[in-house]
């Protein structure tokens, strides 16, 4: 049987135990289209019905993902703390360490190529051009052509630090670097804290944890209380979890509302270029990397992780979705040593889907504004979709809003393209969902070959379903 059927099987199987949340996400599209179709017309018919529908489905949908993200926080420190105490001597931590980014780092290249392949040969961004004025066509292509003529003349040169100190890059690499220091180096815990900056709150978290890995046994008080803290924290996760399902039926449910079906002709090639993108990574990159780099059975393992998935889906929030991903690595014998380490920095830093999306957004904006892209371009709109991706935090549209840094690299501004962004911000919550599943899933399959390299599995746990009943 076809690699792909058989894990549509697994993930079948996955379904099937965690039946509630799936049901949660089908009867939300089924109801989010009929509100797509009924909500305008009963709003001017009845609007006192049409608002409580629409702020009933809102605020139950809000309250589960306040819920999950209630618990991230508590998370990332309890997990942190314990996994890196744990592992305790400084080579294996290097050895976990570099084995991440060496594999992230793989995934994400793989993502960006990807992009770039299936939006230059598809050419998605050709379906809109009509609807795109005639006049901000020819004012962009204006001012990228003084771009390009400048790279151009320096071709003896042409590298990308020649291009990052040639074009607008130059200020945006420049103004960025002290948003980007600032965002990563907390000068204040506490208020990093509080505004939920994750990549701040994990460098502290990380430092503070080698530390006391150090320190030895004086660090029993901290780490004892940590311990308890993630039990707590887990046996939480359990009772939100009792909510799921309609959690989830309200989040997919007013995301298809917003939907717009119309919109689906002019865009028919920009959503082919990503799904197949998004199915590439799915049934071809994933699957692979886990054969090539570890003995880790694929279907076993997508049908492990496929609660985490499904909740990644409704909420678009790889953050969000950390606790559950978590609890099926750890239920299912990936140690806690290799969960709590690399799975917090991978729900923040890679988000593989979502450059693989920035990459086929931007080049589909180029295409609409029919702007012609050198290889270079190209090849730099993947460089920086690899940086903007990671820097995009595991929330609903990141990689939207990141996308920004892209196109001031390329020498573009988002208020000349808002018309091609009107496009993309009209679809950005079905993608969102479906690229966060990507995102959450890469990050457990990253924590699977690293736990597999390290002798950090426990494979009688992952092959046994049953096991996911239990912490
Ligand atoms: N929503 C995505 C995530 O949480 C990030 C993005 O917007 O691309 O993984």
């Amino acid at each position: 049987m076809k690699l792909p059927m058989q894990i549509f099987i697994a993930l079948g199987l996955a379904i099937k135990r965690n039946i509630h949340i799936f049901l949660g996400i089908i009867l939300g599209i089924i109801f989010g289209v009929f509100m797509h179709s009924y909500m305008p017309k009963l709003m001017v018919n009845q609007p006192a019905v049409g608002s409580i529908i629409y702020n009933t489905l809102d605020l139950i949908g809000q309250v589960f993902l306040r819920l999950i993200q209630m618990v991230v926080i508590p998370l990332v420190f309890s997990a942190i703390i314990i996994g890196i105490s744990s592992i305790g001597d400084n080579k294996q931590l290097g050895k976990f360490g570099g084995k991440m980014v060496l594999y992230y780092a793989i995934i994400t290249i793989a993502a960006v190529v990807l992009g770039a392949f299936l939006s230059v040969g598809l050419k998605p961004g050709e379906g809109v051009q009509s609807y795109i004025s005639a006049e901000s066509q020819i004012e962009i292509q204006k001012s990228f052509n003084q771009i390009t003529d400048i790279d151009s003349a320096d071709k003896s040169n042409l590298n990308i630090v020649n291009i990052i100190s040639d074009n607008p890059i130059k200020s945006f690499a420049k103004g960025n670097t002290d948003e980007i220091i600032a965002s990563i180096i907390p000068d204040n815990p506490v208020k990093s804290l509080a505004q939920g900056n994750m990549i701040a709150i994990i460098l502290f978290v990380l430092i503070y944890s080698i530390a006391f890995a150090r320190v030895g046994e004086i660090n029993r008080p901290v780490v004892a209380f940590f311990e308890s803290l993630f039990a707590a924290t887990m046996k939480v996760i359990d009772w939100i979890m009792y909510f799921a399902a309609p959690g989830i039926f309200a989040l997919v449910a007013t995301s298809v509302s917003q939907f717009g079906i119309s919109m689906f002709g002019a865009l028919s090639k920009y959503f082919l270029a990503i799904f197949i993108g998004f199915a590439a990574q799915l049934f071809i990159i994933y699957p692979l990397m886990l054969k090539i780099f570890s003995k880790v059975p694929i279907l076993t393992f997508y049908s492990a992780i496929a609660e985490a998935m499904m909740v990644a889906f409704g909420t678009a929030s790889s953050s969000a979705t950390l606790p559950l991903t978590i609890a099926c690595c750890e239920k299912r014998g990936i140690s806690h040593k290799v969960c709590s380490f690399v799975l917090p920095l991978g729900a923040t830093l890679n988000m593989d889907a979502s450059a693989l999306f920035q990459v086929v957004s931007v080049i589909f904006l180029t295409q609409a504004y029919d702007l012609h892209l050198s290889i270079f371009q190209i090849i730099l709109i993947m460089v920086l979709a690899i940086i903007a991706s990671s820097t995009s935090a595991g929330i609903p549209s990141a990689g939207l809003i990141t996308i920004v840094l892209i196109l001031d690299g390329l020498g573009l501004s988002t208020s000349q393209l808002i018309q091609g962004f009107a496009f993309l911000f009209a679809v950005e919550r079905i993608i969102d969902m479906f690229r966060t599943m990507n995102n959450v899933t890469s990050d457990a399959v990253v924590a699977a070959l690293i736990a597999d390299n390290e002798n950090e599995i426990n494979y009688d746990l992952l092959s046994n379903p049953e096991s996911s009943e239990v912490i």
